[in-house]
């Protein structure tokens, strides 16, 4: 394959390697005062794209305000109305996301191409489950890998027919099997920047393994420029999700808490002390790996490759670093010493 392809979105540029976390608001686009307010939430929580949907061409309105109010690329989610796409363009979103098999005349397409390149404004082709054509379809017999990146490929053709290459995609099955096996497909076959995603997950639980085992798979492939994580659910959480699935990869900095299951071998109460430690470190910003372990049979040992490790022992807490002793304190003391020792770190 050749290089990947940089298109650059708003102040950012996909396909630069790093791998940029989105969301999309779920209040009404006419509803611009809670809109806005959401988007800052988004933006606070590390979103770095934040998508809306656009209905109506009236909604468009929703650009502006949002553009305003934050920082980060803005992207206007836009279904059939290729008119709709017109007037985000003129309004300045950064990204439009549409398909052009799905917005009729090669006149339409080559209208919104048009604004677009004299705007810069890349265009995602987000093919899913329910937008593939009949006739693919037909062809495979059912929304299979083969049917997700043939009706991408076309798109991206009724694109390319008008020398526009400002381009992203993504495939999203709500099968996570499909999905994975389809974007590896699409990833041998094209250069473009990848935005990654498993549809219509279902509620925060089952939503989060789902894209966990979706996006984590294609990121540890090396596949992947943007992810959104999608929930049935405050996105604001699949912010928090997506940073983990990062974190997880081993794409992010930031502290790195591993902690043992506990067993009957276990010396201190490991379960809560595991979920102080991670609400202690909330928001420090150091590439460090935090071990919590339960005894001393194993502890030390797992934790070995770890800046910084606890350890319980017979109503004590031993602190370690790289898997030397540094000091034993009372139990109740540990996560106070943690912190202390977190904060010698560089
Ligand atoms: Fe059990 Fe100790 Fe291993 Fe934790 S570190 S799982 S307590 S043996």
């Amino acid at each position: 394959m050749t290089m990947k392809k940089k298109v650059k979105v708003g102040n950012i540029t996909l396909g630069d390697g790093n791998i940029y976390i989105q969301s999309m608001l779920n209040i009404r686009a006419d509803d611009i005062s809670n809109s806005v307010k959401q988007a800052i939430e988004l933006e606070k929580a590390g979103c770095q794209i934040i998508r809306a949907a656009i209905p109506k061409t009236e909604c468009a309105e929703l650009i502006p305000a949002l553009k305003n109010a934050v920082s980060v690329p803005i992207v206007a989610d836009i279904h059939f109305d290729y008119r709709i796409a017109l007037k985000c363009a003129e309004m300045g979103v950064d990204k439009i996301r549409i398909n052009p098999g799905n917005i009729g005349s090669s006149d339409r397409i080559r209208a919104v191409v048009d604004i677009c390149r004299r705007k810069n404004i890349p265009i995602r082709i987000g093919v899913n489950s329910g937008s593939l054509e009949k006739k693919v379809l037909e062809k495979y017999g059912g929304p299979v890998p083969e049917a997700f990146v043939e009706s991408a490929l076309e798109n991206v053709r009724l694109l390319n027919q008008f020398d526009f290459d400002d381009i992203v995609i993504s495939i999203k099955s709500s099968d996570v099997k499909t999905t994975i096996t389809s974007y590896r497909m699409l990833h041998e076959r094209t250069n473009y920047p990848l935005h990654l995603g498993v549809t219509e997950t279902g509620t925060a639980h089952m939503g989060i393994i789902k894209s966990a085992i979706g996006i984590g798979s294609l990121l540890c492939d090396g596949i992947g420029d943007t992810i959104r994580v999608s929930l049935t659910a405050d996105p604001v959480e699949e912010i928090h999700a997506a940073k983990d699935i990062l974190k997880a990869c081993g794409l992010s900095g930031g502290i790195n808490i591993v902690a043992c299951p506990t067993c009957g071998r276990t010396q201190i109460d490991l379960i809560s002390l595991a979920g102080k430690v991670e609400k202690a470190v909330e928001g420090i910003n150091k590439n460090i790996k935090i071990a919590v372990m339960g005894c001393v049979v194993n502890g030390p040992g797992e934790a070995r490759e770890a800046d910084l490790g606890v350890t319980g022992g017979d109503g004590k807490a031993i602190i370690f670093r790289k898997g030397e002793v540094l000091r034993t304190v009372p139990e109740e003391e540990v996560l106070e010493a943690l912190m202390e020792e977190i904060r010698k770190l560089p």
